[in-house]
């Protein structure tokens, strides 16, 4: 009897096993990578097949097995190199095969029955259907009566649009929907005609859904330059042999990157093979969706974050049959099926998007298509201005393959950088959140026709409000966090959780009335924009692109010249090319510094350098300020010059003094509990745990700390504890900690190159 192990696709911890199920004679054809139903305490569950096995020996074991009930689909959704990387997964980010392969189905679907019995009329087995909603039009195509007519001709004299109509479907070689008959001139009414006629099958067709609409833009041949030229001749080498290369391309800010990635996309859909393009966040890539679509038309598959369950289904679809070649797609697209994967490109490599923080397993879109890369022989592109010091460092070992574009193709020059010492500011008396210098910059800007960026890592309008008396700060009462004074509703608001509260009258603690008013986000920065001469601002930040597609109508009304001020959050520093911005501003350039985290230098350098690589991109020079309270820092001035290689030569260097990635690699353990006490007794307790397998030597290279209250010590009521780890290779701990107890501990998280250690 053919027997088969099964994952199952619950979202639950504690299924880090397998079930052995037996296998119907229907279904003999199961094997690795089907998606079955099985029964599963007292449910019908999806399961992923993992294996055949060897059918237990011991009768009475045979005899307890439960049956697989049905196969999903009509092959198997996985493929070799797809299971190849889930299983990868499981180990690599400590999580269960199910929970890696749940990934890679497009969604939960509803699953109906049938019943299949004998002819006495005893059930044999049930069969199920995929219901996932597919959009079905009414379409029509031309059967065998139809066929001899149209061979006849009987029709060409009598009835030409019949005629006609037939010899549309005659030549498609699928069902045409009434829509693309219309198109070519077939109305409704012939093919109701041809059908009544018994000539034409009118039948149902699945329509794809494209939720991202097509703007047309017409596409441009460059001239590229030699730098891009050997770029692309790299990539399009490494995309024939198809031997897993990885590259980094480095290009400073405005370099014609995405150029090199159209052409190389272009060699691999030439080829008749498929491309995916991961982009951080598809509302702030509009226009590199843009330049794709007028290269590759309806050829690209997009999928957001924003797509339906259905929608994302179409989408993948379109993937898994070939019908597109092209995917352009956010994190969570590393796990769609492909027909034929040639190329794979990651723009902005180095974004934090990339990295899965909330739901398990918590893996970087990077590290998976590394592995996916590797087990189709695509070449994977990893694209910056700023790359990861990470990819980087491996680029210069010579494990990555380095490719550079150093300058601007369209002769600008990168932008003057200017550094404000705002304490000289204060000292002077100036307590606006604009420095004069700034404030003069941007009305000559203004004045002279051309726009600004302005960027401020703050959202809300005072950043916390303070008793003046006891020197109380409002705290949500869930989040261990200062709660942010909202000035659009005129209430308190918790950046962590979303609660909101009115603004008190007095000070709960000492009942002071002396309530304050500190700090300053973007929409009290947008309000001393508005007092400047000629100054019209436009504010894009999380409470300002709730609605869909609101970035983009930010951005294009920007763009369009309509207001000539852009004030916003990191998603104004990023990605857009408007040649008409000459002037950027930081009003606080030393914010991300002071985090006390590993990566706070890297994120603060690249935040920096890809926000005054926003200004000068058209013909015109750019000019950026920088507001600091910490004018000497090191990073500011390296970020002045836009200089990468010098900071990451600096900050390697620290990395591997304290024994930082890329040098080690890094484990963060979080414990999650509503319960203070019990959430530390765990925390400690897993710490005890690492180090007795120390004392026993079994995790000697190790090294452990904490456990330690996380830098927000408590989030949505539950009070968090972390424990780090560091090692050369973490393969011994993550083993030692995935067969202990605290494997499946539902709330210990396991969070591998985590992207912060606070
Ligand atoms: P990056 O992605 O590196 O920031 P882009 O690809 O957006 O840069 O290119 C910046 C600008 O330079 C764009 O307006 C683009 O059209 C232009 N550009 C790119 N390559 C060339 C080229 N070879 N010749 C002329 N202009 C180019
Ligand atoms: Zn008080
Ligand atoms: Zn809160």
């Amino acid at each position: 009897m053919l027997t088969v192990n099964v994952a199952i696709n619950l979202p639950v911890k504690s299924l880090f096993r397998q079930f052995t199920y037996a296998v119907p004679e229907a279904l003999a054809f199961l094997d690795r990578g089907w998606r079955v139903v099985v029964p599963f305490s007292g449910q019908k569950v999806e399961g992923f097949v993992v294996e055949r096995v060897p059918a237990p020996t011991d009768d009475a074991v045979l005899q307890k097995l439960k049956y697989v009930e049905a196969a999903l689909g009509d092959k198997p959704w996985f493929d070799e190199e797809m299971l190849a990387t889930a299983q990868w997964m499981s180990q690599y980010y400590m999580c269960s095969l199910a929970e890696a392969m749940r990934l890679f189905v497009p969604g939960k679907t509803s699953i109906k029955r049938r019943a299949v019995r004998d002819a006495q009329g005893r059930l044999l087995y049930y069969v199920y259907n995929e219901r996932l909603k597919e959009k079905l039009v009414l379409a029509y195509s031309i059967n065998d009566a139809g066929r001899a007519a149209l061979a006849e001709g009987v029709l060409a004299k009598r009835a030409k649009a019949q005629h006609l109509a037939l010899e549309l479907l005659a030549a498609a070689d699928e069902p045409l929907s009434v829509s693309e008959l219309a198109e070519q001139g077939a109305s409704s009414a012939v093919l109701r005609e041809l059908a009544k006629r018994g000539l034409a099958d009118a039948g149902s067709k699945r329509i794809l859904r494209n939720s991202y609409e097509r703007a047309a833009e017409r596409k441009e041949y460059l001239q590229l330059t030699d730098e891009q030229k050997a770029a692309v001749a790299q990539i399009n080498a490494a995309t024939d042999v198809a031997a897993g290369q990885t590259f980094l391309l480095q290009g400073i800010t405005g370099s014609g990157k995405t150029e090199v990635y159209l052409r190389a996309a272009a060699h691999a859909v030439d080829a008749g093979r498929q491309v995916l393009v991961l982009v951080p966040e598809i509302a702030l890539t509009a226009q590199l969706v843009k330049r794709f679509q007028a290269w590759f038309g309806d050829n690209i598959a997009v999928a957001h974050s924003k797509l339906s369950q259905n929608e994302r289904g179409d989408v993948w679809h379109r993937m898994r049959t070939g019908a597109a070649q092209v995917l352009i797609g956010v994190r969570s697209a590393a796990f769609a099926p492909f027909a034929d994967l040639a190329l794979v490109i990651i723009d902005e490599e180095h974004e934090g998007s990339y990295k899965e923080e909330d739901h398990r397993p918590r893996y970087n879109a990077r590290e998976v298509m590394k592995e996916r890369c590797k087990n189709t022989g695509a070449p994977l592109v990893l694209g910056s201005a700023t790359p990861d010091l990470c990819t980087y460092y491996k680029a210069q070992q010579g494990e990555y393959t380095h490719l550079h574009l150093t300058v601007r193709p369209n002769g600008s020059v990168l932008p003057q950088v200017e550094i404000v010492d705002m304490r000289k500011e204060l000292a002077e008396r100036n307590f606006s959140v604009l420095s004069r210098r700034l404030q003069q910059a941007l009305v000559t800007t203004a004045a002279a026709g051309e726009q600004a960026i302005v960027l401020l890592n703050r959202r809300g309008y005072s950043t916390f409000v303070m008793c003046r008396d006891c020197g109380q700060t409002i705290t949500c009462p869930h989040c261990a966090v200062a709660m942010v004074y909202h000035s659009a509703n005129s209430d308190l608001r918790c950046h962590y959780c979303g609660n909101t509260a009115p603004i008190p009258t007095e000070c709960p603690s000492c009942h002071s009335r002396r309530i304050k008013f500190f700090g300053t986000g973007t929409q009290k920065a947008e309000e001393q924009l508005e007092t400047l001469p000629e100054v019209r601002v436009l504010r894009m930040d999380q409470d300002s692109t709730v609605a869909k597609f609101a970035h983009e109508n930010i951005l294009s009304r920007f763009a369009s010249g309509e207001r000539n001020v852009l004030i916003g959050t990191q998603m104004v520093a990023k990605g857009h090319d408007i040649p008409n911005v000459t002037l950027v501003g930081v009003l606080s350039a030393d914010s991300a510094l002071n985090l006390p985290d590993y990566r706070a230098s890297e994120r603060a350098f690249s935040l920096l350098t890809q926000a005054a690589g926003r200004a000068g991109r058209g013909g015109k020079a750019g000019h950026v300020i920088f507001q600091t309270y910490d004018a000497e820092n090191r990073i500011i001035h390296l970020a002045a010059t836009q200089d990468y290689d010098s900071f990451a030569k600096e900050e390697l260097e620290l990395r591997q003094d304290f024994f930082y990635p890329p040098f080690a690699q890094l484990l963060k353990l979080t414990v999650l509990d509503k319960d203070e006490g019990k959430g530390s007794a765990l925390a400690q307790r897993v710490a005890m745990f690492l180090q007795r397998e120390q004392l026993e030597g079994r995790l000697q290279d190790l090294l452990v700390s904490g456990p330690f209250p996380a830098l927000v010590a408590k989030v949505r009521d539950l009070y968090r504890f972390n424990i780090l780890l560091k090692a050369q290779d973490l393969q011994p701990v993550k083993e030692a900690l995935l067969h202990s107890e605290f494997k499946e501990q539902k709330n210990l998280y396991f969070d591998v190159d985590p992207a912060s250690v606070i």
